[in-house]
């Protein structure tokens, strides 16, 4: 039986009356722009992350735009981000004239090494810019302290972890803003593109609600050039749906990593990530080469809940291409999160070299990682599949 990376409709369908009834009562009033489904929904998302302002926008990618511009950041502020990352993270500092300078990951959680990032601080230094990967948060305290520190800004992009916690607190709700992304694809996914941007500074959210309209107050009057980055009421009325949904859909994905964990264990050269190795590859490496280790399974540390946006492997040994090939010959779905670190986009090459050294952690995890289905409405019988199918490419090594 084949078995697709993702199926984004399959949550949608059981609950197709009520998304048709938030539908029709929208069409039915006709405020298609900033209604009152999209106030109902910004409090939603704010009560359920425990934050004070909520900010609907058109995408996760203008949720950081919109942050970094109500920070204002621009030509010649540098603003640290992770090498390993998907590209809207550095690609909205570079649309904003900022530089993006990369920073190193984890290679247990693959997320944004603090010591790597206070490394590369400058006096140009404006923004810290953590991810939280996957759906775990990065190490935040550290992150906080060093920002307070060097007195800089934090934007959590948060697009893959809206409701994973750190410590208790929400992703997206410690630093200055958090950013969250609503397409399909994220664990709230919704039926087109959406966003959302948080934070606890009044002063904050009154000026990124001003830039979210044109810089718009009052109306048609402009003291700032901002942009058309709202949300559609059509869209928060539907997700609206969706969100009152959301503590299952999280368990469900939840139960399908813990499924994968138990039996891939069980796999002679198959580990699971060491939190203890925290940042140190030699350490890892020493460790996985004692156990004969092929793949590595991912781990939440004690301290983090996990939303398993994906479940990512590491396939030891230059093997990676491999056993997805050997999947996608059995029909299983499976992709590289993410081939290409930021560092090494064509596109940043003309960046200052500066801002491009030292991510060789980020090099070696971009060539070894291959995330498989995990979203929620994945069948015991699906997952008992993919777990076979890696024993048997385990099998036909050596
Ligand atoms: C998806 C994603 C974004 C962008 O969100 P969109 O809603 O697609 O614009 C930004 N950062 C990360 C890490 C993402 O995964």
């Amino acid at each position: 039986m084949p078995v697709p990376l993702l199926d984004v409709n399959a949550q949608n369908h059981p609950l197709e009356s009520e998304l048709q009834a938030a539908f029709n009562q929208v069409l039915k009033h006709g405020r298609f722009i900033m209604g009152p489904e999209m106030e109902a929904f910004e409090k939603e998302v704010a009560v359920m992350v425990g934050v004070k302002h909520a900010i609907s926008v058109s995408s996760g990618t203008d949720a950081l735009l919109l942050a970094l511009m109500a920070l204002d950041i621009g030509p010649g502020d540098e603003v640290l981000c992770p090498a390993f990352t998907f590209f809207a993270t550095a690609g909205a500092v570079s649309r904003l004239g900022a530089t993006p300078v990369f920073v190193d990951v984890c290679p247990i959680c693959f997320n944004m090494d603090v010591n790597d990032a206070r490394a590369k601080i400058t006096a140009k230094t404006k923004v810290i810019m953590p991810v939280h990967l996957f759906g775990q948060c990065a190490d935040m305290d550290p992150l906080l302290t060093l920002a307070k520190e060097k007195g800089l800004r934090v934007i959590e992009d948060a697009a893959q972890s809206i409701g994973s916690k750190y410590k208790g607190r929400d992703s997206g709700t410690m630093g200055d803003f958090g950013t969250y992304s609503f397409f399909p694809s994220k664990n709230l996914g919704g039926f087109g593109d959406g966003g959302m941007l948080v934070t606890n500074d009044d002063a904050l959210a009154e000026f990124a609600k001003v830039l979210r309209n044109h810089g718009s107050k009052p109306k048609y009057y402009h003291h700032f050039v901002g942009g058309n980055f709202r949300m559609d009421t059509l869209q928060c009325a539907l997700l609206s749906v969706k969100v009152k949904r959301y503590a299952q859909f999280t368990a469900d994905r939840q139960r399908n990593a813990a499924h994968y964990i138990a039996e891939l264990v069980k796999l002679s050269g198959v580990v699971q990530a060491d939190p203890s190795h925290c940042k140190c590859l030699s350490t890892q490496d020493a460790w996985l080469a004692a156990q004969n280790a092929r793949i590595v399974l991912p781990v939440s540390y004690a301290h983090n809940e996990h939303i398993w946006n994906q479940f990512t492997l590491r396939v030891l040994g230059g093997k990676r291409d491999s056993l997805r090939d050997h999947l996608v010959s059995k029909q299983i779905g499976c992709d590289i999160y993410y081939p290409v670190t930021l560092d090494q986009q064509k596109c940043f090459e003309t960046l200052p070299e500066s801002s491009r050294t030292g991510c060789e952690v980020s090099h070696r995890v971009a060539g070894e990682v291959l995330s498989i289905p995990i979203y929620g409405e994945l069948i015991e019988s699906q997952r008992l599949e993919i777990i076979s199918a890696i024993g048997e490419w385990i099998a036909q090594q050596d």
